[in-house]
């Protein structure tokens, strides 16, 4: 590895950009140039001769631009190509790098690179260019829009996403010569995007790198602050840091244990987060320095952690050992906090000289070391599965914002790990709960979760996972999701696939409510709608420049198209095709005239039927009360009661109105409202609450009304019962408790029953 790509001290983004530039030689094919000195690290020479070939290529398609930096053009791919040559990065993403803005700001074509260059470098470029088209905008619609894009990219090759890091890091170290304004939008799309994208990546120093140069230019004071004081404090520490090290190196040595000790200076922008975080002062922080030791071995990494334990003693809350378990981008340490001379408490991490690699090239480490080594193998499985899951969110999520929301939680590692049954280790974000476990394990252990035994006790599905816990889901054959699992799963994958869920069932429903009501407008036409063929249908879904039936039936449940209009248009349809069953075009022209035959059928309302079909919140109607429907354009069909203030003005309107009925002997329980007046005093509620349940019924909500001093109190109830005999018989029931001085069944009272009416 480089010498860049392992510096152990992390250097300001300010002085490695000007490292980079002064060291930039042009031409770059010259001997002692920048790329030259870093290729001739990993690349043979005849690879070399074809990063010329690639180089003169760009040269001269750039010929007489110049940079706002005054450079001429081509020293901006030739820097990039450097940052990726230290990741010792293989030819065909360094050609690509060279090449990168040749399509995009020249004449020259992807076509023309695949002739030259051949079809892996031409792909390379092509999916950079692509990624270049997206124009920044600050709406995050068009934001989510450029990170679908850019996951697309990335699913197809990694390398496209490598090349498009270090062309936005080079981009950063230059920023100075853009406007203030054009600084601060691309530093946001930076920290936003990019930034975390090389996080995940496990790229740790252009990840650092990325969020320092955004952070300066987005917060300059904040900015300047506290650069200023880190430069203080390496002046006050210089002297407890060099004896902890030493005493670290000493305490190694005597127990034979090889190792490099260095000390490093974390990255200003995590030194903020960490402020920001916990709202604590600059000199509150004492860890802006952080040792680290790098051994030969695994197991060398637990022998070293005891030698140290041995000279320091360890703060227990502070060990984590990401070599058992290591983050989702791969990283692997010991990472464990003492207590050092002063007080100071001292943070080191312990790892092998591979994890190391793998610390600061992340995914890249796969082309710096061709091996076949397992860890590097897992490594790739584990981003390709991270991929595949982003494209499995984006492609089930209906909108851009929702899938940058999920994506957003995906990109910042947080996580908890825990066991499944079988003893496999499962990363979660933080705040995960059981129903997120189990979407993670499987979308059809999901979709029937009813319970979890967490550490063998059960346990609610809403309840969030801890670090360690052993998970159990257990599912039911019935089970389906939840709408309310929505308000606690914080994964992505849970949410897309609990929305997904939800819709389709939506619109088989409202699919089957559609066809009902469809047949009804037939059956008033004289038509059976068995007489309807399939040739009727397929004429009408193209003329409708749809796919399928179901998708009319499915508008006509939700009301967005009316079931007597398509009843016409099949007919016509019947009509066109000469196929038509006798004298139904009289009976057509004389609907079209207003003159039907037959009134529409009626519906018949089940209580099961969920969310195509909704009971009013403000009358409540249950079995046995004279009902009217209403198609709404969002809800689908309404039910109210025939005497529900709500609907008074529609009532003189049949057009808007469906008759429907209930359906008879329904077992389904239905929500009603009661008023209650009582006399103020202690235990009435839980009287009430026990005459309620005696009586068969539950209790939905409720809240109580006390006027300051009065003797009375008014109690609002949302009771569930079967109909309305079974409320008669609750309402006699309570009227029998003393001091329930009124009682009665509120039809349109919305307000007191914190409800809306629809
Ligand atoms: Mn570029």
């Amino acid at each position: 590895m480089s010498k860049s790509a392992t510096a152990h001290t992390v250097a300001s983004p300010n002085t490695q950009a000007s490292q980079l530039a002064a060291a930039l030689v042009l031409p770059a094919d010259r001997e002692d140039s920048a790329l030259s000195l870093r290729l001739k690290h990993y690349l043979k020479s005849e690879d070399i001769a074809q990063v010329w070939a690639a180089y003169r290529y760009a040269d001269q398609a750039h010929q007489g631009v110049v940079r706002k930096t005054g450079e001429p053009y081509i020293s901006h791919p030739v820097s990039v190509a450097c940052i990726l040559a230290d990741l010792h990065m293989d030819l065909p993403t360094i050609m690509a790098a060279l090449l990168h803005d040749v399509v995009e700001d020249t004449d020259l074509t992807t076509e023309d690179i695949k002739q030259k260059f051949g079809q892996q470098v031409a792909d390379l470029v092509d999916g950079v260019t692509k990624l270049d088209k997206i124009e920044f905008q600050s709406a995050s619609v068009a934001q989510a829009e450029n990170f679908r894009k850019m996951l697309l990219a990335m699913s197809q090759d990694v390398r496209v996403i490598l090349v498009k890091l270090a062309d936005r890091l080079h981009n950063m170290q230059t920023l100075e010569a853009m406007r203030p304004e054009k600084q601060k939008l691309i530093a946001k799309e930076t920290l936003d995007i990019y930034a975390p994208i090389a996080n995940r990546l496990g790229l740790n120093e252009i990840y650092q790198e990325l969020e320092d140069f955004s952070f300066k230019y987005l917060h300059p004071m904040r900015y300047n602050a506290i650069s200023k004081a880190i430069k203080a404090a390496r002046g006050n520490r210089k002297e407890v840091i060099s004896k902890i090290l030493e005493s670290i190196k000493r305490q190694l040595t005597g127990l034979h244990i090889e190792a490099e000790v260095s000390g490093r200076e974390k990255h200003l922008y995590s030194i903020y987060r960490k402020m920001s975080g916990k709202a604590t002062s600059f000199s509150q922080i004492y860890d802006i320095y952080g040792f680290r030791v790098v051994v030969q071995d695994l197991p060398s990494c637990y022998v070293a952690l005891g030698a140290l334990h041995g000279l320091y003693k360890p703060i227990a809350s502070k060990f984590k050992d990401y070599i058992a378990i290591p983050k989702a981008n791969g990283y692997q340490s010991l990472h464990t906090t003492l207590l050092g001379p002063f007080g100071t408490p001292i943070e080191v991490q312990i790892r092998s000289a591979e994890m190391h690699n793998i610390a600061g090239a992340g995914v890249a480490a796969h082309w710096l070391y061709k091996s076949s080594d397992a860890q590097l193998t897992a490594l790739q499985q584990k981003t390709h599965q991270w991929l595949q899951r982003l494209l499995e969110i984006q492609s089930d999520s209906a909108d851009s914002l929702d899938f940058l929301e999920h994506l957003k939680i995906d990109l910042f590692p947080d996580e908890v790990y825990v066991f499944t049954p079988k003893g496999k280790i499962l990363a979660l974000p933080k705040g995960a709960t059981a129903v997120d476990f189990a979407y993670a394990v499987h979308s059809g252990i999901g979709n029937s979760c009813v319970a979890v035994r967490i550490n063998q006790d059960l346990a609610p599905l809403r309840t969030e996972l801890h670090n360690g816990d052993h998970v159990e889901i257990i599912t039911g054959a019935l089970a389906k999701p939840n709408p309310a699992w929505l308000n606690y799963v914080v994964t992505g994958r849970a949410r897309a696939q609990i929305r997904h869920f939800l819709k389709s069932q939506q619109s088989t429903e409202s699919a089957h409510l559609g066809e009902r009501m469809l047949n009804q407008a037939l059956r008033a036409m004289h038509i059976e709608p068995n007489k309807i063929t399939e040739a009727h249908w397929q004429k009408l879904i193209r003329d409708y420049g749809l796919k399928k039936k179901a998708e009319i039936l499915t508008d006509i449940g939700l009301g967005k198209r009316q079931n007597v209009m398509v009843a016409h248009q099949l007919l016509a349809m019947a009509e066109m095709l000469e196929e038509a069953p006798e004298g139904t075009l009289g009976k057509f022209l004389g609907k079209i005239f207003g003159k039907s035959t037959k009134p529409l059928d009626t519906i018949t309302i089940r209580g099961s039927e969920g969310m195509a079909v909704q009971f009013a919140p403000c009358c409540r109607p249950i079995p046995g009360d004279p009902i009217l429907g209403f198609i709404n354009k969002d809800k689908g069909l309404v039910v109210h009661t025939h005497d529900c203030p709500a609907i008074r003005k529609f009532r003189l309107d049949p057009d808007k109105w469906l008759d429907v009925e209930w359906e008879p002997e329904s077992e389904h329980l239905y929500k009603a409202n009661l008023n209650l007046t009582v006399a103020n005093q202690p235990g009435m509620l839980a009287k009430i609450a026990s005459g309620i349940a005696e009586a068969g019924s539950n209790i939905d909500n409720v809240s109580v009304e006390e006027a300051d001093g009065s003797s009375y109190a008014n109690l609002y109830f949302t009771v569930q019962v079967k109909n309305r005999i079974h409320l008669a018989e609750l309402m006699r029931g309570l009227r029998k408790i003393p001091d329930v001085v009124r009682i009665n069944r509120s039809k349109g009272n919305a307000a007191a029953h914190d409800t809306k009416a629809s």
